[in-house]
């Protein structure tokens, strides 16, 4: 049959832009009172004083980037009342930045155009942060808030985080009041700071609870209005996906996912209903997209500590011992050119092999002579390893 032509009609999304990452709603459900807390740490911004430093963790998926931009145009767009002000906002999403340093680079590159850029490396840090303090003084702005997104990809080294709360105070920004809003994913960062970093950053702490299955129940019914023709949801999809979802992350980004696979599944197969089979089938599709991922970002040698281990898992010889799979490593190693590690490397490679659920270990015991020692095999399906690790030589 060969091709088919592509049409426009949908029978089942009316618009499935509403379900993409990139979707940006006009308003944050069932978030009433992080929203006026939020607010309330804003408030000294409208009235023309300095802003506090806000610190805002919680899980994935749970509304915290969506809340902020949506609480900072509010602001941005409300301030215009008055004359005195002129607030700005810079974002920074530091997923990919793993250090101060290079979280002050690319907020110095935020001010600059693109043939004007600075490395990322290269300068010493004291030299970034006077390029940063010259392009914030140059600033004209009452105010400017500097959102850092997904700020704990910079790990322990909080350094940035001290510095730009207390630019004011230090002298090194004059006529703009300079604020920080932190964003965490992950709730062990702010404990991680040193106390002098926890003391600048954390004026006003907001923290966003996973939601619960009736928090996503709403959130789903008001996207899918936008998304799904009428009718084509059966009763129970909704719910599956926000009771799935509630339980296992609480993350609404996770929700409105299965929701999308869903009746993306439904779409494929010519079927005029999105069914509850078809959440079932789409949160399987996901898990196995997530492993998957993972995988495939893995350090080099945590893929060939893997590909040894599935390697001997192929031909029945697993499990086995560390020995067998260390030695398979450096044949594997010299297959594909590259230098191998040393045992007890490999060792905590593996370690970290099994925390993420792709090894596992059982424990031998040769009692009093022989003590003990771990037998490891593959704890996912040896396709999988093999479809998203095509290593090549
Ligand atoms: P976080 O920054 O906490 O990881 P996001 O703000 O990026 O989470 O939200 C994740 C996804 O879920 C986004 O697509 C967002 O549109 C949606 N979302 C989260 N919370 C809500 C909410 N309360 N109302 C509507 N959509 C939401
Ligand atoms: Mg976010």
């Amino acid at each position: 049959m060969g091709l088919e032509s592509f049409t426009r009609d949908d029978p089942i999304f009316i618009d499935e832009s509403v379900f993409r990452d990139n979707y940006r709603p006009t308003e944050l459900i069932e978030r009433d009172d992080e929203l006026a807390a939020y607010q309330s740490a804003l408030r000294p911004v409208i009235n023309g004083a300095p802003p506090k430093n806000i610190f805002i963790y919680g899980q994935t998926g749970v509304g915290k980037t969506l809340a902020t931009r949506l609480v900072t145009d509010r602001l941005l767009e409300d301030q215009r009342q008055y004359s005195d002000l002129n607030i700005k906002q810079i974002t920074l999403n530091c997923k990919s930045v793993n250090s101060s340093y290079q979280v002050a680079v690319n907020l110095v590159n935020k001010f600059r155009e693109p043939d004007d850029y600075i490395p990322s490396t290269g300068y010493p840090p004291t030299r970034i942060y006077q390029m940063l303090w010259q392009h914030l003084n140059d600033l004209e702005a009452s105010h400017l808030l500097i959102v850092l997104d997904e700020i704990d990809s910079i790990g322990a080294d909080g350094e940035i985080l001290y510095e730009i709360p207390r630019a004011n105070d230090n002298d090194h920004v004059e006529d703009t009041y300079v604020g920080v809003i932190g964003i965490s994913n992950d709730f062990t960062f702010r404990d991680s700071l040193s106390a002098r970093v926890k003391d600048s950053l954390c004026d006003e702490e907001l923290h966003f609870p996973p939601y619960d299955a009736n928090n996503l129940r709403h959130i789903l019914s008001r996207r899918a209005e936008k998304g799904y023709h009428n009718g084509v949801l059966e009763d129970g999809v909704i719910p599956l996906c926000a009771a799935r979802a509630a339980n296992e992350s609480g993350s609404a980004r996770m929700a409105l996912k299965l929701l999308y696979k869903a009746g993306d599944l439904a779409r494929q197969r010519d079927e005029p209903t999105v069914k509850e089979s078809h959440v079932d089938e789409a949160r399987k599709l996901i898990e196995e997209g997530k492993i998957k991922d993972e995988l495939a970002r893995l350090p080099i040698h945590s893929k060939l500590t893997l590909r040894a281990i599935t390697n001997l898992s192929k031909v029945d010889e697993t499990p086995a011992k560390r020995r067998k799979i260390y030695s398979l490593y450096l044949e594997l190693c010299k297959e594909f050119a590259t230098d191998p590690v040393t045992d007890r490397t490999i060792h905590d490679r593996i370690s970290q092999l099994r925390q993420k659920g792709f090894v596992e270990a059982e424990e031998k015991n040769e009692g009093l002579s022989g003590g003990s020692y771990n037998l490891y095999d593959l704890k996912i399906r040896v396709d999988a390893v093999d479809e998203a690790l095509n290593l090549e030589a």
